[in-house]
């Protein structure tokens, strides 16, 4: 049996996770930086990454009940994300692999939300709606890689929710509490942005931000701008499932967690005789079980990450990564 540590660091989260080649989560140690006010300012998320570094490496060790000896991998979030989150990742990746004189395995952040999902979940060939605070994306494998059938071509649909809320004085993250708001609210007539596969969300939150200042009221709001930009991710989801020939839906990332949007993927996935998956809270947000578990797919598919090839890329697409596990 393989232990891998992996270690998760691409935007908020610092999270360090440890999981065997049998597909058990053994620990998940995590911390999430918050900002005071505004959004995440990279050089204070990757001031909390690297004072929380050390402690949330020992706190995962403890909570797995093994010794740093024990590791036989060590794996990090290589790409997408922040340049100052994900060098903080890499540098604590790269030092470990060194003092521990273990491989280390560079891990698309993308990737590893879609491989926990199947493990968390039991599903096998899904289309992934991957819908979190910076990444809007419909994912499938098809004839043996990643490809993104669909995407935002500007902001992820959580910024989107997230700055609206900023507009309203509610703080960062503002999903939770625009789901609330939306409930009682009615409905105005928002932009409905759908190109080709592609969706666009900037508009949709600059009209929601015009019409708050003429007036509007922050719930009605909330409720049209749920209904058109999940309608629009629903629609294309939809095509996508069609085109790739799925029966299963995988749902990743923190917006997945709303009631409203689930609703409605549920409507659409029955009328197709498909499913839906929801990935367990745990493993839906950011955290280093994701890594770690995909560090080890990745490792025995392709080996170890050279030192001189450990870089980051902060703009890493799932569909350049080589899968070599499937
Ligand atoms: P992640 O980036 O995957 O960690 O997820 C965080 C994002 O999910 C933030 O943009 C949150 O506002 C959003 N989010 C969390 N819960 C909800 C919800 N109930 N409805 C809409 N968005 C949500
Ligand atoms: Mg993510």
């Amino acid at each position: 049996m393989v232990i891998c540590l992996g270690i998760e660091a691409t935007a908020h989260t610092f999270s360090v996770g440890i999981a065997n080649s049998e597909g058990k989560i053994l620990a998940n140690s995590r911390d999430m930086y918050k900002p005071e006010k505004g959004g995440i300012k990279p050089s204070e998320a990757g001031e909390h990454h690297s004072s929380l570094a050390a402690g949330l490496i020992e706190s995962a060790l403890k909570e797995a009940k093994l010794s740093a000896k024990d590791i036989d991998i060590v794996a990090f979030s290589q790409g997408p994300g922040i340049p100052q989150c994900l060098r903080i990742g890499a540098a604590v990746a790269r030092a470990l692999s060194l003092k521990l004189k273990k491989p280390l395995v560079g891990v698309n952040h993308a990737v590893a939300h879609v491989e926990i999902g199947k493990l968390a979940t039991g599903c096998i060939d899904p289309l992934v709606l991957y819908v979190s605070g910076g990444n809007t994306q419909i994912l499938a494998c098809i004839e043996g890689s990643y490809r993104i059938l669909g995407e935002t071509q500007d902001i992820a649909l959580g910024n989107c929710l997230d700055q609206f809320a900023r507009e309203l004085g509610i703080p960062h993250p503002g999903g939770p509490k625009i789901e609330e708001l939306a409930s009682k609210g009615k409905w105005i007539e928002l932009p409905y942005v759908v190109k080709g596969m592609d969706v666009s969300f900037s508009g949709i939150l600059a009209e929601a931000v015009r019409l708050l200042k003429n007036g509007a009221k922050k719930e009605d709001l909330a409720f049209s701008m749920q209904e058109t930009c999940f309608s629009m991710l629903t629609e294309v989801t939809e095509r996508a499932l069609a085109h790739a020939g799925k029966k299963e839906i995988l749902l990743v990332g923190g917006v997945a967690a709303n009631k409203r949007f689930r609703k409605m993927l549920d409507i659409m996935a029955e009328e197709r005789s498909a499913k839906t998956f929801l990935v367990p809270i745990e493993y839906a947000t950011d955290c280093g079980a994701n890594i770690a578990w995909t560090g080890l797919l990745v490792w025995k598919g392709s080996g170890e990450t050279k030192l001189q090839e450990s870089k980051i890329n902060r703009f890493w697409r799932a569909d350049e990564v080589n899968v070599t596990w499937l």
